[in-house]
């Protein structure tokens, strides 16, 4: 055993993506039909090194490419849309992607929900809300990707004020957090659930005061003024960047675990 072991030198991005849909799960998830979970874009060779972007799309890839990165671990893959456009800018970032040897993998629900790695826990721990009492919520294509919190006191104004500390240091482009206060500036029942989640029917059902999300849409804004929900809108961007940094750094413990052939291996931390 030990001597296979140490014969095995290196991993593909095949064999890599195996250990990342099994640590996630991603056969149990039903998902939209642009996500394609899993390993997006391939290669033969060995993999170097892990990175992370929120999005699959062409500046990500020549970041990832230019930093050597031959791994790039994606929340959003770059199979959305079926316009004559999106196939124009898919084929566009499949070439770059294969011209510069950047493996893609991507994983849209199981990154979410995923209770250790995933983005709504990830968001959780960020809002330092990670040790209050939770349970699944924010149901999507049937699996919640959220949690609901009950029990305790939080100051909106506190919430909106930890969310503004999502914004990374190197991310340019940013456009606030948008507070919709129609609920009470206390709030004892939260969901969170990251990026762009606006089903105010399970909000309802769930008797929740207040929703923390990173994006809705306007029709969704007025209809939570009407009910007096407070919408607390950090960023689809800022609330999934948990996931991929969390499943990219996993990665690179499980390559790196298997010995020192794989030591020169790190992650890039991109921020794009
Ligand atoms: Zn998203």
């Amino acid at each position: 055993m030990e001597l296979r072991e140490s014969v095995r030198k290196f991993m593909t991005p095949r064999e890599l993506a195996r250990i990342a849909d099994r640590i996630l799960e991603t056969k149990k998830f039903w998902d939209y039909p642009g996500a394609r979970n899993g390993l997006q874009i391939s290669h033969g060779r060995p993999v170097k090194k892990i990175g992370w972007a929120v999005d699959g799309d062409l500046e990500s890839i020549r970041k990832a490419g230019k930093a050597g990165v031959d791994f790039l671990v994606v929340h959003h893959g770059i199979f959305w849309g079926d316009s004559g456009l999106d196939r124009k800018l898919r084929a566009r970032r499949i070439r770059e992607a294969k011209r510069l040897g950047v493996a893609i993998y991507s994983s849209h629900l199981p990154l979410d929900a995923h209770p250790e790695l995933g983005n709504s826990i990830g968001l959780l721990r960020a809002l330092g809300l990670g040790d209050a009492r939770r349970k699944p919520f924010g149901v999507a294509m049937g699996r919640a990707i959220g949690w609901k919190l009950d029990g305790g006191r939080w100051k909106r104004s506190e919430l909106v004020r930890r969310c503004e500390g999502l914004r990374g240091k190197k991310v340019r482009r940013w456009e606030g957090v948008k507070v919709i206060p129609a609920g009470p500036a206390i709030c004892r029942k939260i969901g969170v659930v990251t990026g762009g989640f606006g089903d105010l029917d399970q909000v309802v059902k769930a008797g929740l005061d207040t929703l923390v999300t990173g994006e809705v849409d306007y029709p969704t804004e007025v209809k939570a003024r009407e009910l007096g929900i407070n919408l607390i809108l950090a960023g689809h961007r800022e609330t999934e960047t948990f996931g991929v940094q969390a499943l990219a750094e996993k990665l690179k413990s499980v390559v790196g675990g298997r010995g020192s052939e794989v030591r020169g291996q790190r992650t890039a931390l991109l921020r794009c």
